[in-house]
């Protein structure tokens, strides 16, 4: 019974994360299913993401505050970067990856890149002029 329920929680959560197009924290994956599965434990949430980390079908983003977000992993090799907006908390997508060049230099060096990471983050233009309104 009690595997059942995992199975249940965590086929769950991979489709909210599936049907997510951008990065989404923890919190909104609880926002989300609780509607679902009204007893689930934003612990099982987190255990949940760990296990999925870890078989490398997610990938996670740290922007500037701690709230850690998912993302699953596209079927080819292409990576994205996002950036976010402090105001309204939404993710938008960077259009492309601009480090390409600086790794090539890099590389010929002879240094080896395993991953980079690219933090943005600021006011997106709907905030900027909510902000601008209230003067
Ligand atoms: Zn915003
Ligand atoms: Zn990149």
């Amino acid at each position: 019974m009690e595997n059942q329920r995992n199975t249940k929680q965590k086929k769950f959560i991979l489709s909210i994360l599936k049907e997510a197009d951008r990065p989404i924290s923890a919190n909104e994956i609880y926002a989300k299913i609780i509607t679902d599965l009204p007893k689930i434990a934003k612990s099982t949430i987190y255990r949940n993401l760990d296990a999925l980390l870890k078989q490398d079908i997610i990938d996670k983003y740290n922007f500037n505050d701690n709230e850690t977000f998912y993302l699953i992993k596209p079927d080819n090799d292409e990576h994205r970067h996002f950036i976010i907006c402090d105001d309204c908390k939404k993710v938008f997508d960077l259009p492309s990856c601009p480090l390409h060049e600086i790794e090539s230099s890099i590389e010929e060096e002879g240094f080896i890149i395993k991953e980079h990471q690219i933090q943005i983050n600021g006011t997106c233009k709907d905030c900027a002029q909510s902000l601008k309104k209230q003067g």
